[in-house]
């Protein structure tokens, strides 16, 4: 393939995805606006018109930012980093700075994602500060933005050498299998992350307490004792100090597993509904999702790493990127770049998946605890997360990791709830 061929296919497929994208945001907000004056007949008495326009509201200000950011950062700056020559020139000052060796690689490497996250770092600001505050959700201070940041470098600075490191010794050391070793690192190293990341990582940026002892403890560790869970994997955490958005999630593995509560979650829900809740993340659990995930995720990284090991003997990706001597620093940089977009058509087959993992939770919740508690929990989190009841049906098959709210309550009342009796 020549550079010139080369070029013409990637930036084809940057202004492609551009296109679509502006093209679902655009169905998106049309759709939003459309059915902004009146709730869903199925959400009637549950959720007021007030909520329901400032959800429609929200969701608008919040796709303004989000297709700003996609233009600026996944459109302009991403061709200028890689056919416009910016991978080349911050390769050509780190050999200046660093001469030859792996100092250079990392430098190159950690430079272009430093310009990357820069380029991204305005419209992560616009959110939080603009659109977040305006509709009262932010409680970020610009001190804890700032912090925030930095441990996010640091984090990735100090997890990111020994991998990076490692590649390019595999790289010396291994020859053209050199990206199937990666691969073998790369899983280890996810396995790793997804163990020590509720113990050590999480609490780097927020407090988890474990659930108190009282009576919503009582009721909860009956339901997790049916489903064969420890309670001592239940922990509330401090969300309140960044944001008043409420959620609940389950992560690690093994005897790491835990379920963490918002504290803005426990605030506003009954405790039947949190308990709901929790058996909507046992469901995960219960149904394996953490491997099935990694799983795909392992085959996929493997896949990638096979068209980079590929790629990193192309003359012509490299001349493409205007980079002058091929090296694995550049070619991880640029290939870190160019993923993405090739990537990005399968998104919908991922959120399909991840829809029904969600299906599947919301199934063994109706089984284990009461239907119409989740049902009325759902509703809650929707109106107090200003969560649009009415996304465009394509732009939420594309996108969308959750079914439709309309869709889920659908299915939980099919599995027996009247979501009425629950309110209380
Ligand atoms: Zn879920």
């Amino acid at each position: 393939m020549s550079p010139y061929t080369f070029s013409v296919v990637f930036a084809a497929f940057v202004v492609a995805a551009l296109a679509w994208r502006t093209f679902l945001a655009m169905r998106q907000a049309r759709h939003v606006a459309r059915h902004r004056d009146e709730v869903p007949p199925d959400f009637a008495g549950l959720i007021p018109l007030e909520a329901h326009r400032r959800a429609a509201d929200y969701t608008l200000a919040r796709q303004r930012v989000g297709l700003a950011e996609t233009w600026i950062v996944d459109g302009a700056v991403l061709l200028a980093l890689t056919l416009g020559g910016g991978v080349a020139t911050i390769d050509a000052w780190s050999a200046r700075h660093f001469g030859n060796g792996y100092a250079r690689d990392l430098a190159t490497v950690f430079g272009v994602m430093l310009v990357s996250a820069l380029a991204s770092l305005p419209f992560d600001a616009w959110r939080t500060f603009g659109v977040e505050t305006r509709f009262g959700f932010n409680r970020m201070t610009p001190a804890l933005f700032v912090a925030d940041l930095a441990r996010a470098a640091l984090l990735a600075v100090a997890l990111g050498t020994p991998l990076l490191l490692l590649v390019f010794w595999f790289v010396q050391e291994t020859g053209t299998l050199w990206w199937f070793y990666t691969g073998l690192a790369w899983i280890a190293f996810t396995l790793l992350l997804v163990t020590i990341f509720p113990r050590w990582i999480a609490p780097l940026f927020n407090r988890f307490t474990p659930l108190e002892e009282g009576e919503l403890r009582s009721r909860i560790e009956s339901l997790v004792a049916r489903c064969g869970f420890h309670a001592q994997g239940l922990f509330v955490m401090d969300g309140s100090r960044r944001s008043s958005h409420g959620n609940a999630y389950f992560t690690g593995f093994g005897r790491d597993k835990r379920i963490v509560f918002f504290d803005t979650l426990m605030e506003r829900l009954s405790a039947p509904e949190i308990e709901a809740v929790l058996a909507h993340e046992l469901g995960h659990f219960a149904r394996g999702h953490i491997p099935r995930l990694l799983a795909m995720r392992f085959a996929l990284a493997m896949l990638l790493l096979a068209v980079l090991g590929w790629l990193y003997q192309q003359s012509a990706f490299y001349a493409a990127m205007h980079v002058a001597n091929p090296h694995i620093g550049a070619a991880l940089a640029g290939f870190a770049l160019v993923v993405p977009v090739f990537v990005f058509p399968f998104q919908p087959l991922a959120s399909l998946l991840a829809r029904r993992q969600e299906f599947e939770a919301d199934a063994f919740a109706a089984n284990h605890a009461r239907a119409a508690d989740l049902v009325s929990a759902l509703a809650k989190l929707y109106r107090d997360n200003a969560a649009t009841l009415t996304p465009d049906p394509l732009h939420s098959l594309v996108y969308d990791s959750h079914p439709p709210a309309a869709l889920r309550i659908d299915h939980l009342r099919r599995a027996g709830a009247t979501p009425l009796e629950s309110t209380p």
